[in-house]
């Protein structure tokens, strides 16, 4: 298929963990769906993974190319995409100065994710470079233009500054940058498995996507339900169970169902949990045919970081012309 020269899609994840099912709903499976139609672009976020990190940068560096597996793994095609290490694109450090200039630290403090991502990261204190993310996420995506954004819900807070720095640049300087769109998945916020706000890979409180059959299991039968349900009839509330959010996620077809039985108590937790796991099972298993594929091939998964990285640079080395000739920082080079 021909792609659309006119837009581009870019998204990406902190390299701090091996990606979720959370993952897949709220923003993967977006991505592999655009790919054939958009130029995508996949970030290996090491930077932003530094923010709560920056102390173990050697988990980082383990994790790195076990989230790449994840990628090629959930369906990523390096055919059509390009995935890139964000540390390597010394474009996005330089734009992310130039717009530190005139966002002001209210914004920042205010952004509700910022808020509750401090409160949950163990940091003692605020720091200059985790307050500022949002502003590195605006020169993730605007150093190759990206339009097409598709990511979970907690992310559209920094997309709205992002949309603002635009703006502001075009105001100050010249408007050569572009405002980028949200696409949000369709389980923008899937829950964890303890029940506490949204999975996430800091947390302890996912299913991985490299899980095996017997892992997958394992968790979601220790995975929190209802508290109201102690016996097997007691009616259950599916609206504050985490694995009735599941049954919606992954087998929709039989969730009405769900919902009622659990309701009236004649369906149990654990036949419940053993529906979805194997619903779940089925979105895995050619996952794990695709990441054997590649785990048994690192050299080629290297090639496929570097040829993403270079053309990541391509982009960036472009976009970062012509705003230093936005700006007039364009001394001597030309
Ligand atoms: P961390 O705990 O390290 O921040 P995370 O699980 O929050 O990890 P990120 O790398 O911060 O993952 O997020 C990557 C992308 O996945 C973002 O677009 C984010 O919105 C999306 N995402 C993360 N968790 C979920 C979730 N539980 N449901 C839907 N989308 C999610
Ligand atoms: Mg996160």
């Amino acid at each position: 298929m021909e792609k659309s020269l006119k837009e581009r899609v870019l998204s990406g994840d902190r390299v701090t963990g091996r990606l979720h099912i959370g993952h897949y709903v709220g923003s993967l499976k977006h991505r592999v769906e655009l790919q054939s139609q958009y130029e995508t672009l996949v970030m290996l976020a090491d930077v932003q993974a530094l923010t709560t990190h920056f102390d173990r940068p050697e988990l980082i560096r383990g994790h790195l190319f076990d989230v790449a597996l994840d990628y090629l793994a959930a369906g990523i095609d390096p055919e059509k995409s390009f995935i890139f290490v964000q540390s390597m694109v010394p474009e996005i450090a330089e734009l992310t100065v130039f717009y530190s200039m005139f966002v002001t630290v209210n914004a920042l403090r205010h952004n509700p994710t910022v808020k509750a991502e401090s409160k949950g990261s163990g940091l003692d204190e605020m720091y200059y470079g985790f307050l500022g993310y949002p502003v590195s996420q605006a020169a993730d995506i605007t150093f190759c233009k990206a339009t097409i954004i598709p990511v979970g819900e907690d992310q559209l807070p920094h997309l709205e500054l992002t949309r603002k720095i635009v703006r502001r640049f075009g105001e100050l300087y010249r408007p050569v940058l572009v405002e980028p769109r949200a696409v949000v998945g369709d389980v923008p916020r899937l829950a964890g498995l303890d029940g506490h706000g949204k999975m996430s890979k800091s947390q302890g409180n996912a299913i991985a996507l490299d899980s095996s059959r017997e892992e997958l299991e394992s968790r979601i039968r220790k995975a929190v339900t209802d508290p109201a349900r102690v016996r097997k009839d007691d009616p259950g509330h599916p609206d504050i169970c985490p694995i009735y959010s599941y049954h919606e996620a992954f087998r929709p077809e039989g969730a009405a169902e769900i919902r009622e039985s659990c309701t009236k108590g004649t369906i149990g937790c654990s036949g419940c949990k053993k529906l979805v796991a194997a619903a779940i099972d089925g979105l895995l298993e050619p996952m794990r045919e695709r990441r054997a594929f590649y785990e048994q091939r690192p050299e080629r998964v290297k090639e496929i970081l570097l040829a993403g990285t270079d053309r990541a640079r391509e982009l960036g080395k472009e976009t970062m012309l012509e705003v230093r000739e936005a700006m007039g920082l364009d001394y001597f080079f030309r």
